[in-house]
């Protein structure tokens, strides 16, 4: 009997965990990727001697990917060296104050008393509660397709689904930590965590505090080489398994008769298949690649995309030793900011600032006398009426000004640039309205409310990727891609 076949829609980290898995099962998998590399938003790109990430800078729960290349029958440490940060980031704070932050609870409790002694045993409170909503959600929300009822229901979840109050769903991130920290630049620090997943510290319910926990509690990690290493090593591997993998080969239409999926179109070739894995936004893939299906489209239409982000890449010709490799350079009104984003979907008047330099562990990726800087400002997702080329120049100005009031005059040291907008990045990886992370956790219900993995309309069609369950991020979406794998693989070979 011939294996049945995969057709999997796009080729970001997602999409690539679900083909591998799907490949070692024995399923004939084909792979289609619009882009002429591989990785969607885990990207890079080099500009004369500087050589960047131009997405994702910071992994967590590494050992997401051990799991993937154990399941692949592979090791890991033979094509990825995973190097733990410290200090995972730099904060440089509104009134000049500067903190450094480490998972080493030693390190993390001197740094916060030097900051606030009042707050330390603060820390230890807000630690042990990060871990305990981590213990009672990481199974079932991060490795469980919760949409599946009779998975949902499985003895122990009940215990989880019991005790909801626990996870901290009814208040707000912001209003928990606050509850936590008395120094409100502690506040700040611990209310950034929200954006991690692309949602507003301000509305997203504090069971977002496991965020916290995962990068204090299980640490914070760069790969050497750079993060798109991580993209090299995923694609020998799926190559390795016999995945056939097509580039700059734009998936037309998902087809499908009304009831099941039968393949893809892709330049105008029909290719058969059992199944689709669509690793492209799922949002964008209903308006776009699938025909008819009207009421879905307008249920999507109400969930509301991640943030955006607007990014700098500056090949910078001087040495900057006060700067970390992760850096953070708080707005002076956080609640503004968030507000001028989500709310007002407009450019924040004063930004904070996130520079990630990776010439700081890998000096191949600059000269010996310069520095690869990746600035991301958080920005609103795509609606009528924003003016990005002239927001671009605009927030140049700002970003450059500030840096200059801190010390950092790099305005006549910019050798090379590249910039990114919200608008080039729903260009370039076809995410829904330029969203970075996909769906934002903005409501209490969105777990619940992000798309499956496996449609409800149509047989056979499957989704991974930061869109759907379990949401965005590098770990979330190859564990997205593990649950799409699983489903098919139980609906049959
Ligand atoms: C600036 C930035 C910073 C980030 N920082 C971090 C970080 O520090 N840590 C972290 O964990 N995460 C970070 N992320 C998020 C993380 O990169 C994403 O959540 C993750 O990479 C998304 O993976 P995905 O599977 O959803 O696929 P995507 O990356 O969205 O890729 C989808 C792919 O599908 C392709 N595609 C779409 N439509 C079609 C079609 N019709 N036919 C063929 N191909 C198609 C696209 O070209 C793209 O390659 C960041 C993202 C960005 C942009």
């Amino acid at each position: 009997m011939e294996n049945k076949t995969v057709a999997v829609v796009g080729g970001g980290l997602g999409a690539l965990s679900g083909a591998i898995r799907l490949a070692r099962l024995g399923f004939a998998v084909q792979l289609f990727e619009k882009n002429p590399t591989l990785g969607g938003k885990v990207n890079e790109v080099v500009l004369t001697d500087y050589r960047f990430d131009t997405g994702a800078s910071l992994l967590t729960m590494p050992s997401v990917i051990d799991e993937l290349f154990d399941f692949a029958g592979f090791k890991r440490s033979n094509y990825l060296d995973f190097v733990r940060i410290d200090p995972i980031c730099r904060y440089f704070f509104p009134d000049g104050a500067v903190m450094d932050t480490s998972a080493d609870k030693k390190k993390m409790k001197t740094a916060i008393a030097q900051l606030s002694a009042n707050d330390v045993k603060a820390y230890e409170a807000f630690l042990k509660y990060a871990e305990r909503i981590h213990d009672l959600t990481a199974e079932i929300f991060m490795s469980t397709p919760i949409h599946e009822f009779g998975k949902l229901m499985r003895h122990r979840y009940l215990r989880t689904l019991f005790r909801l109050h626990q996870i901290d769903p009814f208040r707000t991130v912001h209003q928990s930590v606050s509850r936590f920290f008395s120094d409100p630049r502690l506040v700040q620090l611990f209310d950034r965590y929200a954006t991690y997943n692309g949602s507003d510290p301000f509305q997203a319910p504090a069971t977002l505090n496991i965020i916290p926990y995962i990068e204090y509690g299980l640490g914070g990690y760069y790969i050497k080489g750079g993060i798109y290493r991580l993209v090299d090593a995923l694609t020998a591997v799926a190559y390795a398994l016999g995945v056939q993998i097509h580039t700059s080969a734009k998936v037309e239409t998902i087809r499908h008769d009304g009831k099941r999926v039968n393949g893809v179109q892709v330049n105008g070739d029909k290719i058969d298949a059992d199944y689709v894995l669509c690793g492209a936004d799922a949002v964008v893939a209903y308006h776009e690649l699938l025909e008819g299906l009207q009421h879905q489209r307008e249920k999507l239409n109400q969930l509301e995309p991640s943030l955006s982000g607007m990014v700098f890449l500056w090949g910078v010709k001087a040495k900057h030793p006060a700067l970390a490799h992760h850096n953070i350079i708080f707005s002076g009104d956080y609640s503004t900011e968030f507000k001028q984003i989500f709310r007002d979907r407009q450019v924040p008047d004063e930004p904070t600032i996130y520079i990630a330099i990776t010439s700081k562990a890998d000096a191949a990726h600059a000269p010996t006398d310069g520095e690869n800087w990746f600035v991301l400002l958080n920005m609103p997702y795509l609606v009528p009426g924003q003016r990005w080329e002239k927001e671009t120049i605009r927030m140049r100005r700002v970003v450059l000004d500030r840096l200059k009031q801190l010390g950092f005059d790099i305005a006549d040291q910019i050798e090379v640039e590249h910039i990114y907008t919200p608008e080039d990045f729903s260009e370039l990886y076809a995410s829904n309205q330029g969203s970075i992370y996909g769906v934002s956790s903005n409501s209490k219900t969105t777990a619940f409310r992000r798309l499956p993995n496996r449609s409800r309309l149509l047989d056979g069609l499957y989704f991974a990727g930061g869109s759907v369950h379990p949401g965005g991020g590098i770990p979330l979406v190859i564990l997205s891609g593990k649950m799409a794998a699983t489903l098919i693989a139980e609906n049959g070979f």
